[in-house]
């Protein structure tokens, strides 16, 4: 497997000859651990006669019977296929990181400096409006004014994606959320959107679990202003449920609203991805994409089922951590 001739080898110590280089661990560990609890499994290099390093994986017994001299059975195996893959997934992971936190910075450092010149063109356009607008023909007002309503709806769509890249991942603010809580101050939050609209919201086995609060809070306020704003004509009924399947709670959150089409129930949860006017509905679009980005970072997923023209229903996982 080395390369070397029974006549280089014979006489000669293996830590010489194969110059052992050892891989998060020494050669006293080695020993230490065959001495201690008569084994040892663990990855090592050793020199080759072309001198390149061989990967491998050494299994070491040590064997005491009595009367008979201490014995050593050691297999090696060639592993330098696992470490070539072992390393190209390194790249691939690292590749990956970088590039994340380039475009997380990216979406940061964009959307923030964005506001400033966009500040001075809603300034100078209303300044524009105020100053001029009897001197001006009708044609220039209309004019000014899509400057000034495109100036808005643009301040809108950048503080929404500042909010979208805001979202992190960051578990120390992870501990134990009372859903049925965080469901009580949704409710309150949205009184008046909930009471204006005559919606009837039930609820059913919420449990409490290892989550971040604020990001549990903004899932629900969404989903549920979702439900309210795309209710059809009949009176708005939403449900919100949870149940307990391998390793994960699966929570529901149903409405009897317009309902979404097949085509586009995977469209949505992209960035700004709506499917009607801002004249039909209000909104920028953000708000699913920033709903599924926090669902992954807990580690679940989500996804709608839906029923065009009767219902659809929201549902997400979060697996259950310290059960
Ligand atoms: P916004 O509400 O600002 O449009 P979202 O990202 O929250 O942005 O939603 C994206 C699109 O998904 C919405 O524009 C709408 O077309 C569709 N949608 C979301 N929730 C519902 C729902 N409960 N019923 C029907 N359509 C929905």
């Amino acid at each position: 497997m080395l390369g070397w001739t029974e006549e280089e080898v014979i006489g000669r110590h293996s830590g010489d000859l194969l110059q052992t280089r050892f891989e998060n661990s020494s050669r006293e560990d080695f020993c230490n651990k065959l001495l201690k609890d008569g084994h040892y499994l663990g990855d090592l290099y050793y020199l080759c006669k072309d001198k390149t390093y061989l990967p491998v994986e050494v299994n070491v017994k040590k064997s005491d019977q009595k009367g008979k001299k201490t014995s050593i059975l050691a297999s090696i195996h060639d592993i330098s296929k696992r470490k070539q893959r072992d390393e190209k997934l390194k790249r691939t992971v690292d590749e990956l990181k970088r590039s994340n936190k380039e475009l997380k910075r990216f979406a940061y450092v964009s959307s923030h400096d964005l506001q400033e010149p966009l500040r001075m063109v809603t300034l100078y356009s209303q300044l524009l409006e105020k100053r001029y607008k009897n001197s001006l023909d009708n044609d220039a007002n209309d004019f000014i004014n899509y400057i000034v309503e495109n100036a808005k709806r643009m301040k809108q769509l950048i503080e929404d994606l500042l909010e979208y890249s805001k979202v992190t991942n960051d578990a120390k603010k992870f501990g134990n959320v009372d859903l049925e809580k965080v469901v009580d101050i949704v409710i309150s939050n949205l009184s008046i959107p909930i009471t204006g609209n005559n919606v009837n919201i039930t609820r059913k086995n919420l449990p409490t679990i290892f989550a971040d609060e604020n990001q549990m809070l903004q899932v629900f306020q969404n989903l549920i202003t979702n439900a309210i704003k795309f209710k059809g004509k009949k009176h708005s009924e939403i449900h919100i449920s949870a149940k307990k399947e391998e390793g994960k709670w699966i929570f529901a959150i149903k409405d009897n609203g317009i309902g979404i089409k097949p085509d586009y129930v995977d469209q949505i949860f992209e960035v700004f991805k709506r499917l009607h006017t801002k004249e039909e509905y209000p909104g920028t679009g953000i708000g699913l994409s920033i709903v599924q980005k926090i669902i992954n970072h807990h580690g679940g997923r989500i996804w709608v089922e839906s029923e065009p023209g009767h219902e659809s229903t929201f549902y997400f996982t979060i697996p259950i951590i310290n059960d």
